[in-house]
């Protein structure tokens, strides 16, 4: 049978229409909305069928299941919350940081509402928009002096706009990084005007290697990136912060760090020994460090900046500064987060990166007892509490693993990806991720209180699964 023939076989769209209108879930739907997701879901079988990618004909119940989804669908919007349960603490595609809800409810006012954005109320004056964050960031820090931008990337670019525009900068082999999504560190540094003098080799890069570039080249700075989310193991070595700063020093030239994700806090008990505190950074000698907002520190997308002053100074004086400007959700995010950052003990808790970050094995084992309970049983389905193992993600610590636990899900009769492609087909999307044909719902991305939305997710997918033949999707 061509696939002519089998065209021919699909459902008319006005009987499907004429079906899909009975379907009492979606009276709030015009028919205007229903006809346009009929056509959109047989538009896409006849793509698939010509571009044989599928030689059957779905059932009819599938091409309804498919159409209301399409129509419901077609009524949120694109961008909408998903529930994480796949461990991963800065899942980049799920948004990285979700934000405390103090910091959430400052990031509403401040966009319901006028705000204190760039004005001084008791001095009736005109202020600068960054100062809050600033004053935050150094007392967190210690530095000298703190800017806020857009994102990491835009930190960096600004550093070497502003420091090593038509200059080299050093930076060691081994730290030239791709961070995702095709983003290479070594791009930005040339989008800023600088060229790279790159030293030592892939896997090890010494001191005498700094000292021989700097000795010969138009070096502007020293540049010392953390490897983000790849590892070195084996005969590896770097040079470090304390060793590098005095070379700097000695040349005049600024020890520019970009820590990635940045944290406030010791997390080598945490089996991350990765991650330096970015207070430890300037410690040893360096004179500026930037890292992201929205990693591990659990605030808003941003670049923060922390270093010397006259850096700082020269930073905010360029005139690309305005550029990468932060807005004022941003910045009510940002200052709410660092203010709770301040009490490492209430930052634990309200702060949901560092809550699940410090989530102890015993705390993440009683949820996913809980998490089970509450899923309750399905003929067809076995769901047991394992343990399992997230990630931080996001370019920190990477394959240094946490130890977690999760409901696992496993049906006899059923491959295990159908069922994890109609719970994230579901609103809210439930991601998971599978392990050795098991569905694994790790428990430490989840928030207690979506544990009744994953029962109602899981309860329609699995009715969705088992009143249509599994045999219907594919030929
Ligand atoms: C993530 C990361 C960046 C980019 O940060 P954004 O805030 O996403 O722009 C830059 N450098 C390093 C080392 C990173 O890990």
């Amino acid at each position: 049978m061509g696939p002519s023939d089998i065209l021919r076989r699909i459902p008319k769209t006005e009987k499907i229409l004429a079906l899909l209108s009975q379907d009492p879930t979606l009276n709030q739907l015009s028919s205007a909305r229903l006809l346009e997701a009929v056509r959109l879901v047989l538009a896409n079988l006849r793509e698939n069928i010509i571009g044989q990618k599928t030689n059957t004909v779905p059932l009819i119940e599938d091409i309804l299941a498919e159409s209301r989804r399409t129509a419901l669908d077609l009524m949120n919007l694109k961008l909408k919350p998903v529930i994480n349960a796949t461990g991963i603490i800065l899942h980049t595609n799920l948004g990285r940081a979700p934000l405390a809800l103090k910091a959430a409810e400052e990031v509403q006012k401040a966009a319901l509402f006028y705000s204190t954005l760039e004005y001084d109320p008791i001095k009736g004056i005109r202020n600068d928009r960054l100062i809050p964050v600033e004053e935050l960031l150094i007392g967190l820090t210690g530095a000298e002096a703190a800017m806020a931008v857009n994102n990491n990337a835009a930190a960096l670019f600004l550093l070497m706009v502003t420091l090593a525009q038509g200059r080299k900068v050093v930076i060691s082999r081994g730290e030239l990084v791709e961070i995702g999504g095709a983003f290479r560190l070594s791009d930005i540094i040339e989008a800023g005007g600088a060229t790279i003098a790159e030293v030592g080799s892939t896997n090890r890069t010494r001191l005498a290697d700094y000292q021989k570039a700097l000795g010969s080249e138009n070096a502007a700075a020293i540049l010392k990136v953390h490897a983000s989310n790849f590892k070195k193991t084996g005969y590896t070595g770097e040079t470090g912060v304390e060793e590098l700063a005095p070379l700097a020093r000695s040349y005049g030239l600024p020890l520019i760090v970009d820590a990635g994700s940045g944290t406030f806090l010791d997390l080598a008990p945490l089996g991350l020994s990765e991650e330096t505190p970015v207070q430890k950074i300037l410690t040893l000698g360096a004179d500026a460090v930037c890292f992201s907002g929205d990693k591990l520190l659990g605030a808003a997308q941003a670049g923060l900046i922390a270093g010397k002053k006259d850096i700082i100074c020269a930073l905010k004086k360029h005139p690309l500064a305005r550029t990468v400007r932060p807005d004022k959700l941003t910045l009510a995010a940002l200052e709410a987060t660092l203010k709770l950052a301040q009490d490492p003990a209430e930052a634990k808790k309200q702060i949901p990166t560092w809550r699940m970050l410090y989530s102890t094995e015993k705390e993440l084992q009683k949820a996913a007892v809980k998490l089970k309970r509450t899923l309750g049983t399905y003929p067809g389905l076995n769901l047991a509490v394992i343990r399992t193992e997230s990630r931080t993600g996001g370019g920190s610590a990477p394959e240094q693993p946490l130890n977690s636990w999760a409901v696992a899900i496993e049906s006899p009769n059923l491959e295990i990806s159908r069922l994890e492609e109609r719970l994230r087909q579901q609103n809210p999307p439930l991601v998971a991720r599978i392990w050795r044909d098991r569905l694994i719902l790790d428990v430490r991305t989840v928030f207690p209180a979506q544990y009744a939305q994953i029962k109602n997710i899981l309860s329609l997918a699995w009715t969705e699964l088992t009143s249509s033949p599994a045999s219907s999707a594919e030929g």
